[in-house]
């Protein structure tokens, strides 16, 4: 006999629960679907179901009301039903077509970007920043929101040779999907953590903070009742000041970002891969940061003219040459490549060295 379910608040509820009745009655039996424009599609089932899909755009910071706002429109169109993409795109879905025309205009009036399906990008997926983390070294929404701005068109009409997967992580913790995004952005600090003796003995552990450097950078300061750092060890990585905020890793003057370029998740036609460095480094220039924006627009255009149908950018990339990646887009290679192209060489070609 099955137990009755045990209710707890560890972990989300099954996601069985929350799918509409026509995907949970054809659970596992869809044929196809097909592009009906930039932003809906429909999936068919083996049984003849069919189910519409209108994506949109979700803002960069999601208050209550919009959510409301958005639950009102699932009542009205989809019984109720919404769903949160894993890059923050917001579905609505519904089995009769003709509440498909409806549904995008109430959407469209009020104020909902309708796009970022088939070979475009979609919503990009991005961390707290400085709204949010502790860690953080840049605006995470700021930034996102001033990259979608430039790169509106290819949300809602503009095609690409596929689809561009976009990311921002507000540190090196990153938890953005930065490693396997087309192009995406990670922020990084560049200093030496500051200590704050006097504070360190009424605010850390001294062995938690000394175990959480992955350098092994930090160790006992027995005259100070605190702890050095070996700054030639140090990575800059921040997981001391999580543990002990008396160490200050934050600069404002030194913190920024670096741009990862041809990542992917997905196996179709070749195996996923990992980012590898494009530009190492731009310093925060909000609140729009016109740089890094520029680089990002400027990488996906020479994507756009060069690759192949359904080539992603990492696919593109590897035929070409990384090379020859650096020479159409104009990004100088630096020392801070040398790591990336050298040693990680899972990602890159295992046979012949980088020649550069
Ligand atoms: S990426 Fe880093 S700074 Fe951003 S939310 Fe995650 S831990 Fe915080
Ligand atoms: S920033 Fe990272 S590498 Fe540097 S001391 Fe702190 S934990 Fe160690």
């Amino acid at each position: 006999m099955a137990l009755p379910q045990r209710q707890t608040d560890i972990g989300p509820p099954h996601y069985k629960q929350f799918l509409p009745p026509v995907i949970e009655k054809n659970y596992g039996q869809w044929k196809y679907h097909e592009r009906i424009d930039a932003g809906t599609m429909v999936h068919v089932a083996e049984s003849g179901d069919k189910v519409y899909t209108v994506r949109v755009a979700s803002p960069r910071l999601l208050s209550t009301d919009t959510i409301r706002d958005m639950l009102d429109v699932a009542d009205k169109y989809c019984d109720g039903y919404i769903r949160f993409t894993s890059r923050n795109n917001v579905e609505f879905m519904t089995a009769d077509e003709s509440k498909v025309e409806p549904l995008k205009k109430e959407l469209k009036d009020r104020g909902y970007t309708i796009g970022g399906i088939g070979p475009r990008i979609t919503n990009v997926v991005h961390t707290q920043g400085w709204v949010h983390c502790h860690s953080a070294c840049t605006d995470a929404s700021g930034l996102v929101k001033a990259m979608m701005d430039e790169l509106y068109e290819y949300f809602t009409e503009k095609e690409l040779p596929a689809k561009v997967r976009l990311a921002l992580a507000c540190c090196v913790n990153m938890c953005g999907a930065v490693h396997c995004s087309d192009i995406a952005v990670v922020a990084v600090h560049r200093k030496v953590p500051v200590i704050d003796h006097d504070k360190i003995k009424d605010m850390c552990e001294i062995p938690t903070t000394v175990a959480a450097c992955p350098t092994r950078a930090i160790s006992p300061d027995p005259a100070k009742k605190s702890i050095k750092i070996k700054d030639e060890k140090c990575m800059y990585c921040g997981n001391c000041f999580t543990v002990c905020p008396p160490i200050e890793i934050h600069n404002p003057e030194h913190d920024g970002v670096a741009i990862v370029v041809g990542g992917k998740i997905g196996s179709l036609r070749t195996g996923p891969k990992f980012s590898k460095l494009a530009i190492p480094f731009f310093y925060n220039e909000p609140p729009r940061w016109p740089k890094v924006v520029a680089a990002i627009k400027n990488i996906l255009e020479v994507y756009a003219k060069n690759a192949r149908k359904h080539e992603r950018l990492g696919e593109w990339v590897e035929r070409i040459g990384w090379e020859r990646f650096f020479k159409l887009t104009g990004i100088e290679f630096t020392y801070q490549h040398i790591d990336d192209f050298t040693f990680m060489r899972d990602t890159l070609r295992t046979s012949a060295a980088f020649k550069w």
